[in-house]
């Protein structure tokens, strides 16, 4: 990462838990090389949401989420949450990457960002982002997100249990080449999910690798129980082969270069009984 950094670079933006490889980012080790560089951090942490892991306490300057996911568990409303850090405008005052914020904003009058005693990054999303493109959340998709939020805790735990036996149940299958899951102990990113993650919980996303992308096809297929679609953080069961789906449009080269191997099928967990996921995978392997 630090040797990508020039003059015109504005921030170091990466996943916590990243979709879909399932690996862990190592917080601390980033946001060390973005002082060292006065360059801000931006988090996407969709995927662990604030239950598993709060990125602010490791030194991130601003955190992004999709709330399209696991804040609803349901898919039902589309939009999006950004928290930054107490204290940011000091980083970003007189600081020569971010002129936008410390030069007049012409379509606002004037304006100086760093001038206003308000949150930042969340002020100059407001007042040029959402005021220019209109991408505000509808009043009805802000309570169904606020309904969703009084149960999310209760679901990441749940989703990471049920993550961890199905995990488990694939790593000991011998169809499977390989499982990307952070809670097993196997896995490269275990040490990191135990450091960043609560009590190492790990959410409910898992990708494992088959043989062939014909392979992959076919469990895909044969599955009863999880649907067939691209979204995640449902509370039902979603199984997606990303090679034919979500990244059709790349080679096999470069699905490799990506951590994207054609015979990759990711998973994202649900709250159904873990006894009846497995043995609709079993039964999909069989097929
Ligand atoms: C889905 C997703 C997004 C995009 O969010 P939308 O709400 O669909 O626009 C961004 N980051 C991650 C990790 C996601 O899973």
């Amino acid at each position: 990462i630090e040797a990508l950094i020039d003059d015109k670079t504005k921030a170091i933006f990466f996943e916590t838990l990243t979709n879909p490889s399932i690996d862990v980012a190592d917080i601390a080790a980033i946001t060390a090389i973005a002082k060292k560089h006065g360059i801000l951090t931006i988090v996407d942490n969709t995927v662990a949401t604030p239950v598993l892991c709060r990125p602010l306490e490791h030194g991130v300057d601003v955190v992004v989420h999709s709330a399209s996911k696991y804040t609803t568990g349901q898919g039902l409303a589309i939009g999006g949450i950004m928290v930054e850090r107490h204290g940011l405008v000091d980083f970003i005052k007189g600081n020569a990457r971010y002129p936008q914020f410390n030069e007049a904003d012409e379509s606002y009058h004037g304006l100086v960002y760093v001038d206003v005693p308000l949150p930042l990054f969340t002020l100059r999303a407001r007042l040029s982002l959402l005021r220019d493109l209109g991408a505000v959340v509808s009043p009805f998709n802000s309570w169904l997100f606020i309904q969703g939020i009084e149960t999310l805790s209760l679901r990441m735990r749940e989703h990471s249990r049920n993550a961890q036996i199905v995990a488990e149940f694939l790593e000991s299958h011998p169809m499977v080449k390989k499982v990307n899951y952070p809670g097993l102990k196997s896995n490269s990113n275990y040490a990191n999910a135990q450091r960043y993650f609560e009590n190492g919980m790990s959410s409910g996303l898992l990708s494992f690798e088959v043989e062939s992308f014909e392979k992959a096809k076919q469990i895909v297929d044969a599955t009863k129980l999880f649907s067939l679609v691209v979204n995640i953080g449902d509370s039902k069961s979603i199984i997606t082969h990303p090679a034919s789906t979500t990244h059709q449009q790349l080679s096999n080269e470069e699905l490799v270069a990506c951590g994207v191997p054609s015979g990759l099928i990711r998973l994202s967990i649900g709250l159904e009984a873990s006894s009846d996921l497995i043995d609709d995978l079993a039964q999909a392997f069989g097929a």
